[in-house]
């Protein structure tokens, strides 16, 4: 570095004398991208607060992927810092992550599923993730640097709740980023939220897929009534308020709750449900979205 660092390590002539922290930083970035390079797609997973069903719609989405595009092709990367619940889910509990000459394995799970967690690197259920602020991020960055993916056709990423700094950081790191499914619930105060999704993804130039709204009523099991215990269609009026893509809705079913506590991936253990039906119908829009974006692109090139 000669005092007038720009950053841009790949043009500077005195690179190899350097000591600058700048390279550190430079030089992980070009591993992240070095690690992420053979992903053709990538696509986060949002949603304006916690509790609505990212999760489950991030492995149920990953398992149809996996289940329709053949198997070791697919990957998810739990980036939920503080709680995440990937592993338990795919019942994944209790692995650990194996270190390979050229850096970090990710976990296989059902269908060949490649899954990176956080939960991975705790001691146990009880032990919090305890960086704190910038160190928290650099953690990540390195750990994410560090991951053999290989190649993969699909990965998705779990982003932490809400659209606050940790969401942010985390999308920074990931570079061209496909877009972002913004999950929601029915309900008037999750519409809220979900504006703040939407100008999040604007504001980081990252397309917004569309939004899947999660425990769109409960169709009884003795008597065959349907309930909108949370309304229903708030998730299809915002997509036209925000003039961004509506992808479907997803019922409650008590199956969905019981096989994430199993860690039996949902769509793979019902077939048949209008729960499965519903996220193979979001997978066929995403698929939609992905051509028609892969079109632009080489009309703009
Ligand atoms: P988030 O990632 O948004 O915090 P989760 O995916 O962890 O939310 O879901 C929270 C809880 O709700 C989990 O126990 C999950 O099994 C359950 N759940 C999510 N979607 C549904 C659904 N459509 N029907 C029934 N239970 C659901």
């Amino acid at each position: 570095m000669n005092g007038e660092c720009d950053g841009k390590c790949n043009s500077c002539s005195q690179v190899n004398e350097c000591t600058d922290p700048q390279k550190e930083k430079w030089e992980q970035e070009q591993r992240l991208k070095q690690k992420i390079s053979k992903i053709k797609h990538k696509i986060a997973v949002i949603s304006g607060k916690g509790g609505v069903g990212k999760s489950t719609v991030t492995v149920n989405l990953a398992m149809a992927f996996a289940i329709y595009k053949g198997a070791n092709k697919v990957g998810i990367l739990d980036a939920d810092i503080h709680g995440p619940t990937v592993p338990k889910m795919l019942g994944l509990k209790g692995q650990k992550l194996q270190a390979n000459p050229t850096g970090i394995s990710p976990v296989t799970g059902p269908s060949g599923i490649k899954v990176v967690s956080m939960d991975f690197l705790l001691p146990n259920d009880a032990a919090p993730v305890i960086w704190r602020g910038p160190l928290k991020m650099k953690a990540i960055q390195q750990f994410l640097s560090d991951i053999t993916w290989g190649e993969l056709d699909f990965l998705f990423v779990d982003l932490p709740p809400g659209t606050g700094d940790e969401p942010l950081s985390v999308m920074q790191l990931i570079p061209d980023m496909d877009g972002v499914v913004i999950v929601t619930i029915p309900s008037e105060v999750s519409q809220n939220v979900v504006k703040k999704a939407v100008t999040f993804a604007r504001r980081l130039g990252v397309p917004v897929i569309g939004i899947v709204e999660n425990m769109s009523g409960f169709i009884c099991p003795e008597c065959g009534a349907k309930v909108d215990i949370f309304k229903v269609g708030g998730g299809q009026k915002i997509a036209q308020d925000l003039s961004v893509p509506f992808l479907g809705s997803i019922p409650i079913d008590p199956e969905i709750c019981s096989d994430s506590d199993k860690g039996t991936p949902f769509i793979a253990e019902h077939p048949n449900s209008p729960a499965t039906k519903a996220f193979t119908e979001i997978v066929k829009k995403i698929e939609n979205f992905l051509q028609h974006h892969a079109l632009k692109e080489e009309v703009a090139k």
